[in-house]
């Protein structure tokens, strides 16, 4: 078993966190205060091979393993949550499903865009009335000669107000319930499709989560993705490969929680020393440290699992689940340290506790985690 990074992922690593420090970091703070959506910053992510990470050359990515895309989105998520969200839906989400489960004409018409950043991607599942409960969705498409007629209501969609293509789940037979789910492609600007509200939310401010309004959308038959009845099955594989970048996010924000929570320590002085020189604060900062490691390891192994094609099973729920919640053990203790410069909008800290809070909820929530680690350990 190696533990040693190879020299590109050492690479990715240091190239990303070079860009993150110089070019997001300043920015941060102001584009979470002002909901911007940093495009910019994307698009010279993007030159880097970030949107599109896993996709083949022939489709426009630099094809590499999932130990690289991991290092990419940790470091992202050390410096901006937000960023790594975009970056998560659109390499996983999106272009998986349709590397996997899309035909020629909808491959050539769309990977190479996104996996270039010249376009995003926004997957669309979630609806009012169903988050966990996928198969409880209630959007339809009705098969109308040789297009669909899509209606429905979709909502907490990432990249929703700036994609520049949508993959949307909907009933193509709603009496077979999961099983009558189909996926479809979408273009903005497609009558009957518009963007509804924005959700005003706690954290990940300068990422966007819409909801969309389908009201007599029709697309052609050839958008479907797969065959009729394939969609949840294509959500569930898309959403397995996206806790992976979703565990790495946990893994980045905790990793730049701890760094200022020690560079905090050795700065603050009480009671005439650094407040590092305490053993209260000492023990904090070291199982803040071990937490992320322990996290790390899960992440690697999921991963590598991946990579290697055996059976990943329920190891990208272990690792979502674990560093999700350590995300969010590691960021309150950071605040902690911080006292009450944590507490204030002008500290890094601040912004990381709010931004942890969503992870343990989006792409699965831990109680979902803990289902499909519990089916696979009681052989379900
Ligand atoms: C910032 C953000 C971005 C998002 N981005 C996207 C996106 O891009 N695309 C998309 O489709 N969705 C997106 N989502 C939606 C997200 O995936 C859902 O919020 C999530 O799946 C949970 O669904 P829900 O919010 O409806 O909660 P519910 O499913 O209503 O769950 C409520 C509570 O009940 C628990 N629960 C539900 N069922 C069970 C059960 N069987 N056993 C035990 N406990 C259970 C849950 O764990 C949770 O604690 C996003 C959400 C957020 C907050």
């Amino acid at each position: 078993m190696e533990f040693e990074l190879k020299d590109h992922q050492k690479l990715i690593r240091e190239t990303v966190r070079a860009f993150m420090e110089a070019e997001v970091r300043p920015k941060v703070k102001e584009w979470e205060r002002t909901e911007h959506f940093p495009a910019e910053a994307i698009a010279k992510l993007a030159e880097m091979g970030c949107c599109g990470m896993l996709m083949p050359e022939e489709w426009g990515g630099p094809g590499l393993d999932t130990i690289s895309y991991v290092l990419m989105l940790e470091e992202v998520a050390r410096v901006h949550t937000a960023i790594s969200t975009a970056l998560g839906v659109t390499n996983s989400a999106v272009q998986i499903p349709v590397l996997k489960y899309g035909n020629e004409e909808q491959k050539r018409k769309y990977l190479r865009r996104l996996a270039e950043g010249k376009i995003l991607g926004a997957f669309c599942l979630t609806e009012p009335a169903a988050g966990s409960d996928a198969a409880g969705i209630q959007t339809t498409a009705v098969r109308e000669g040789d297009s669909y007629r899509i209606n429905g209501t979709k909502t907490w969609v990432t990249n929703g107000s700036v994609a520049g293509i949508y993959i949307v789940f909907a009933k193509t037979d709603p009496a077979a319930g999961g099983k009558g789910i189909s996926a479809f492609l979408v273009e903005p600007g497609t009558p009957g499709f518009k963007v509804g509200r924005h959700e005003d939310k706690m954290g990940q401010r300068s990422s966007p989560s819409v909801e969309l309004l389908f009201h007599d959308c029709r697309v052609a038959a050839s958008a479907r993705v797969g065959e009729e009845g394939q969609g949840l099955k294509i959500a569930l594989s898309a959403l397995d490969g996206g806790r992976i970048g979703i565990a790495a996010q946990a893994v980045g924000l905790a990793q730049g929680a701890l760094e200022e929570s020690v560079k905090y320590a050795k700065a603050r002085k009480a009671f005439g020393k650094a407040i590092g020189e305490f053993q209260a604060i000492q023990w904090m900062l070291a199982d803040m440290q071990t937490e992320i490691e322990a996290a790390r390891g899960l992440l690697y192994q999921a991963a590598y699992l991946k990579d290697s094609g055996g059976k990943m099973g329920a190891a990208a729920s272990k690792a979502k689940l674990y560093a999700s919640e350590m995300a969010n053990r590691v960021a309150a203790k950071a605040v902690q340290i911080h006292g009450s410069q944590g507490y204030s909008r002008e500290s890094e800290v601040e912004r990381m506790y709010r931004d942890a809070r969503v992870i343990t909820i989006y792409e699965g929530t831990s109680e979902v985690q803990r289902m499909i680690i519990a089916r696979e350990l009681l052989g379900k």
